[in-house]
């Protein structure tokens, strides 16, 4: 195995369990390695510090073990989803009856660097976002066989999007596995008693944000009487959960056409006919510009992340400025604007920073409700702050 020897002091963040290695740490290489290989992580003194997946990149390493266990063979996938599994025992998520569907990994949340998972009602959707995860999915696919059993429907491998692209991997999204008889693409799956449709081929990500799950139950608390418009809506989360909470109307809004025309099928499922929503399709700002106000007393605010990489940060807080500054004008003076930032290099406090410049731009009185975060199955680990991104804030405007 190959050995990678750091410079003298450069140890200490992997003495606290951060779990990546930066090439300016790199002293020395013993070995070749390709790209994807498991290597050995050493201090200048030669003791071991880890084991990881090698990457060409500012990141050189990202640790699968601080303790020497063999990171190689089948035990250890196995033993690390049964271990992410337990966690979402303990939450509830993966025992309950009113939802079916949750994040299973998490990435470094999990101690897996790179890798996603995300649980459909046995479906798992897997995303590779290292070149190490995206050669081990094979071995993934075993463990989440051997640790699901019967309950397992089918393995997806939606990497082509996510998988640094390196010439000669095959980026082609498919099936790792399926069950005898199971052939869909798309199943109904249920998150607090509501029911989704999540196509993992067609959709978004791994096919539905399983992240807003708790902010959703929220909107539904507080959307009683409401006229409501959900801005970026994918494929209606906050909308199901709006009517279930007894609003009087909701507007749903995506430039997508295919999830705006999801939202209209999840309404469907859900028992809620036409009389209720309406799913437009448009750019979310040319959209707020036209709505009158006074008509909407809850406006949700998901965009994409605007900043993608810490070069994108100034332009992305300008931009989160201006789409809350459109938001806060138009909400109707007592009304909630629930609003969202999943960029990860945008922290809370820069976010708070943008909503208060949007605030004060627009003069209105507004106050801080509630603080909103991703949910647990989106763990963090305590040694990787970087793994907190999602982040919004509960306004309420007079
Ligand atoms: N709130 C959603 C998730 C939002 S993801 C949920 O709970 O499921 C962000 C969404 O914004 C995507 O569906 C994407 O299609 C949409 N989007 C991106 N740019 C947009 C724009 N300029 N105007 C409207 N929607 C946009």
């Amino acid at each position: 195995m190959t050995k990678i020897i750091l410079k003298k002091g450069r140890d200490e963040s992997l003495r606290r369990f951060h779990p990546w290695v930066f090439s300016g740490a790199v002293a020395q290489i013993v070995g070749q390695p390709s790209e994807g290989d498991v290597v050995g992580v050493f201090a200048h003194d030669g003791s071991f510090l880890a084991y990881g997946h090698y990457q060409i990149g500012s990141i050189a390493v990202r640790v699968l073990s601080f303790s020497g266990e063999d990171v190689l063979g089948p035990d250890f996938w196995v033993n690390m989803i049964g271990r992410a599994l337990k966690v979402r025992m303990a939450t509830g998520l993966a025992n309950g009856l009113e939802t079916n569907c949750f994040r299973l990994v998490h990435g470094e949340g999990d101690g897996l660097p790179g890798l996603i998972i995300d649980w459909y009602d046995g479906v798992c959707v897997l995303q590779a976002h290292s070149v190490g995860m995206f050669r081990s999915k094979g071995a993934i696919c075993e463990a989440l066989k051997s640790v699901f059993g019967e309950r397992l429907k089918a393995v997806y491998d939606k990497s082509s999007g996510t998988a640094p692209f390196k010439a000669g991997l095959d980026l082609v999204d498919g099936y790792l596995y399926k069950a005898e008889g199971f052939s869909d693409d798309e199943q109904v799956v249920l998150e607090n008693g509501n029911k989704f449709f999540v196509n993992w081929t067609e959709g978004q990500k791994t096919g539905f944000f399983l992240d807003q799950r708790e902010n959703r139950a929220l909107v539904g608390r507080y959307s009683a009487g409401r006229n409501v418009l959900n801005l970026f809506c994918y494929t209606g989360g906050f909308s199901v959960y709006a009517l279930r909470g007894g609003a009087l109307r909701v507007d749903s809004v995506d430039s997508s056409r295919k999830a705006v025309d999801m939202v209209g099928r999840n309404m469907d499922l859900n028992g809620y006919g036409s009389e209720l929503h309406e799913d437009i399709c448009a750019d979310a700002i040319d959209f707020l510009r036209g709505v009158p106000e006074d008509k909407y007393d809850l406006m949700i605010v998901d965009p994409p992340a605007f900043a993608k990489h810490r070069g994108a940060l100034s332009n992305a807080l300008r931009a989160y400025q201006r789409l809350n500054a459109a938001a806060i004008s138009k909400v109707a003076p007592g009304g909630l604007v629930f609003t969202f930032s999943c960029s990860q290099v945008v922290d809370k406090e820069a976010f708070a920073l943008a909503v208060f410049s949007a605030a004060a731009q627009t003069g209105r009185s507004v106050r801080i409700l509630d603080r909103l975060n991703q949910p647990a199955d989106h763990s963090v680990n305590i040694y990787h702050p970087e793994g907190e991104y999602l982040k919004g804030l509960l306004l309420y405007v007079e």
